[in-house]
């Protein structure tokens, strides 16, 4: 029976692992961490003794990858999809963005047309943008979105209240380092192309929760060695061929297949020399990433009265309402997470004082938080959070054959057309299992059809 040793225990290497289950092999997933999920994690708040995300992990119903991930391993019942999102406009006046009855492109086209914060000619501008990107044309596009909006005279109020919105949340970074490409991919996969495409999947329990555990789990019951706090040191070589990895504790693991699934830039250590002085490692140390930060607050009282809402013209891009928790006091506390994507400006800033911007707004905007007490806050920090979506960037992303002809790579950061998110991801590490499965002799696929293409979009949009 072929031995397959996974690295990494993110969503990546998780996927690959599911997938390679049913395939008559020896499957060992190694993660360097106490517990799975990669960025995708929970640690415990010591003031607290709360386990908290390191950040507000969303899905979207275009992710169908994910989504399969989830349904497989037995943790879909986790996500919960919400009938629609909420807007919070600059004039602190709500907007519900649902689908109304009419097909796709055409189903959010109503909620759109009454957001109060666009004049009649932003929202005229708007909608011959968005017919513009979603033409076929943009598909292959390296330009970037910020020349793109300049040239399509799109107005300060549409770039800033809803290109910037979007495109910030969906791909973590400033338009001005968005390929048009990208950005054609989120608008057309999540509002044009199906109905369902935009809906938001949010987890009901903590990341550790359905990673280490319900997935761990289910990893186990499928006779997977899942391996937690057990660090790879090296990919052992016999000549061409990959042999083995050395751990860090010195012990060795013979392989005859490995899936890289560890991050962009840790790559090249694990490898002999000689591979990782060829141009595709060496590349992959250019690799720009972007930052995200997350405010988490725990107030003494509910302070708003929505499990969610995106604020539009803030600091503060999404706000999320995770229930109730216990208090460092012994009491319960109300506990808020704030998600702010491309947060390069917070570098250098005092948590305090963000705590403090953050705080400001979200009571300025809900009466109901009116004399709320902050119990605790804290500022987490990703700087590598996300690949910037750079058109320079997407030529040095590499498939899922590495250079040694049986190492597979798998990661957010491999070509696999969709942006460093989950839904990337687990199909990165989709991939990598189809390719040790053709290593193997075996053409199998696992990588999940997207959504399909409603009729009237094609007739409209020709997408
Ligand atoms: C703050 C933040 C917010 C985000 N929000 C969203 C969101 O809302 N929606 C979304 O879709 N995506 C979001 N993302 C992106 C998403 O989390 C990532 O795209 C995804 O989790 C990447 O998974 P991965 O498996 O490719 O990599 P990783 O999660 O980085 O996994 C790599 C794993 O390899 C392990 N490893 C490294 N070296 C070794 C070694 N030598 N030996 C053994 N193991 C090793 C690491 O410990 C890690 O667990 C967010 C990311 C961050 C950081």
């Amino acid at each position: 029976m072929p031995n397959i040793i996974i690295i990494g225990g993110g969503l990546a290497g998780m996927a690959a692992a599911s997938a390679l289950v049913s395939s008559g092999t020896r499957v060992t997933l190694l993660e360097s961490r106490p517990r799975l999920g990669g960025r995708a994690s929970s640690f415990v708040d010591q003031t607290t003794g709360t386990t908290i995300d390191n950040c507000q992990h969303v899905n979207l119903g275009c992710c169908t990858n994910f989504r399969h991930f989830c349904e497989v391993t037995g943790i879909g019942n986790e996500l919960r999809t919400e009938p629609s999102i909420t807007f919070i406009g600059p004039n602190d006046r709500a907007h519900i963005l649902a689908a109304s009855p009419w097909p796709a492109p055409l189903h959010l086209l109503p909620s759109f047309a009454r957001l109060s914060y666009l004049t009649w000619y932003d929202k005229w501008r708007l909608a011959w943008g968005l017919r513009a990107l979603a033409h076929r044309r943009n598909a292959g596009s390296n330009e970037l979105m910020s020349d793109w909006l300049r040239r399509h005279r799109q107005t300060p109020n549409t770039i800033q209240r809803v290109w910037q919105v979007v495109l910030v949340s969906a791909l973590s970074e400033s338009l001005d380092r968005i390929a048009v490409k990208d950005a054609r991919k989120v608008f057309v996969d999540a509002f044009l192309a199906n109905r369902h495409g935009w809906e938001l999947q949010i987890p009901t329990a903590p990341l550790d929760t359905l990673y280490t555990h319900s997935v761990g789990d289910w990893l186990r019951g499928q006779r997977v060695d899942v391996l937690l706090s057990t660090g790879v040191s090296r990919v052992i070589m016999t000549g061409e061929r990959a042999t083995g990895v050395e751990l860090r504790d010195g012990r060795i693991l013979a392989a005859d297949e490995i899936i890289l699934a560890v991050p962009s830039f840790s790559v090249a250590a694990l490898l002999p020399e000689q591979i990782a002085a060829l141009p595709v490692i060496q590349g992959l140390k250019q690799l720009e990433w972007a930052p995200i930060s997350s405010v988490h607050l725990w107030f003494d009282r509910p302070i708003m009265p929505l499990p969610h809402a995106t604020l539009v013209d803030r600091l503060s891009q999404w706000v999320f309402d995770r229930g109730v928790v216990n208090a460092p006091t012994g009491d319960v506390a109300n506990y808020y997470q704030v998600v702010i994507s491309a947060s390069r400006d917070l570098e250098g800033r005092e948590q305090s004082d963000i705590i403090r911007d953050v705080v400001t707004e979200l009571t300025a905007i809900w009466p109901m938080s009116n004399g709320c007490r902050l119990i605790h806050g804290r500022v987490v920090t990703e700087h590598k959070a996300c690949l910037s979506m750079l058109p320079q960037n997407e030529a040095l992303r590499p498939g899922s054959q590495s250079p040694i002809s049986n190492v597979s790579f798998a990661g957010d950061w491999t070509a696999t057309g969709w942006p460093s998110t989950m839904e990337g991801a687990v199909r990165s590490g989709y991939l990598a299992a189809e390719n040790v499965a053709r290593h193997l002799g075996e053409a199998k696929r696992f990588v999940q059809p997207d959504l399909p293409v409603s009729w009237l979009a094609r007739v409209l949009l020709g997408i």
